[in-house]
């Protein structure tokens, strides 16, 4: 069986288009949906109740409260019964035509099988280029591997999907984490739809924060810049220093004291972002041991 996860945020205008959509495409294959609502204040949970109500292959979950995209993902994945996870956006964005290639992918031994987004013209041009800028920036600063243009559209299997559910971190990013759990994986492109019905969800606060969650999960290393910046100010104090010591013998045109100040306040500042990068790095370190709190509380459900 295929378990399809679908995490919901005020979609009203998709879901049963959505739903009409993957029972057209996948054809013979035996599946469920899990939807997942992330605290929408439409009509999203009333719809989703209706389409369980009327095909027993579909569960709800319904969030507390909104908990935000990979919170919701999580939700469906530890609830999901399939041999094989597809997770994909309720907003047709990830066009369900391609779930047979997912299957089809998977049955030929792939653990994992991810998509690339071709831009689409339908992506605002300051996305485009914030993603591209934050793709490439990670990778260089916190050591992420990010492929440009994945996302959380993507068939993972049933060994791959304990994995991802035993995660302990507090701070999710699946598509961080997937190429840092290995598996035998393969990728599809795939042109992005346009939206069918309301805007993005994404806020740019929203997209920040997904941004900084993705620097910070793979590793520490940011927290190294402010010992490297240290250690070049030190170093620089110290040139500079021979300068100053250089100018109050052989000039002798200083001020008095003039000397003695710039020594101190270029060498001190130095050390302290030296020593403030080391807590950093330690409050990195004992965020990452802290990671236990529930990714999402489901306040209503119709699985058992
Ligand atoms: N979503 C969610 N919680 C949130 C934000 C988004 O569950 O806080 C869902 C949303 O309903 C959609 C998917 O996550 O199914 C992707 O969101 P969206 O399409 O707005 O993102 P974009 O495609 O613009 O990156
Ligand atoms: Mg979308």
């Amino acid at each position: 069986m295929i378990s399809i996860v679908v995490p919901i945020y005020n979609e009203s205008g998709n879901i049963q288009e959505l739903y009409t959509q993957i029972c057209h495409s996948i054809g013979q294959e035996k599946f469920e949906i899990l939807l997942v609502n992330d605290g929408s204040t439409d009509q999203s949970l009333e719809i989703m109740k209706e389409l369980a109500r009327l095909d027993n292959r579909v569960r709800y979950f319904s969030l507390s409260r909104n908990f935000g995209h990979q919170a919701a993902l999580r939700a469906g994945m530890e609830n999901a019964l399939g041999d094989a996870v597809i997770s994909m956006d309720a907003d047709l964005q990830h066009p369900p035509q391609m779930l047979p290639e997912f299957i089809k992918k998977w049955r030929e031994g792939n653990d994992i099988v991810y998509t690339i987004r071709q831009d689409s013209e339908d992506v605002g041009f300051l996305k485009k280029t914030f993603s591209r800028f934050f793709y490439a920036f990670a990778s260089k600063v916190s050591g992420l591997l990010l492929e440009p243009g994945t996302a959380d559209f993507r068939l993972v299997d049933k060994k791959v999907l304990s994995v991802l559910n035993n995660l302990k971190e507090s701070h999710l990013f699946y598509r961080g984490i997937i190429p840092w759990i290995g598996f035998k994986r393969c990728s599809i492109p795939y042109q992005a739809n346009a939206r069918t019905f309301g805007k993005s969800k994404y806020s740019l606060v929203k997209m920040m924060k997904l941004a900084l969650v993705g620097l910070s999960f793979q590793s520490v290393r940011p927290l190294y810049v402010a010992i490297g910046v240290g250690a070049t100010m030190c170093f620089l104090s110290m040139m500079y220093s021979g300068y100053a010591v250089y100018v109050h013998f052989v000039t002798k045109s200083t001020v008095s004291g003039w000397t003695s100040l710039v020594l101190l306040q270029t060498f001190i500042g130095g050390i302290q972002l030296i020593v403030l990068g080391f807590a950093g790095h330690y409050i990195g370190q004992i965020s990452e041991n802290i990671k236990s709190r529930p990714h999402y509380i489901i306040a209503d459900t119709n699985s058992k």
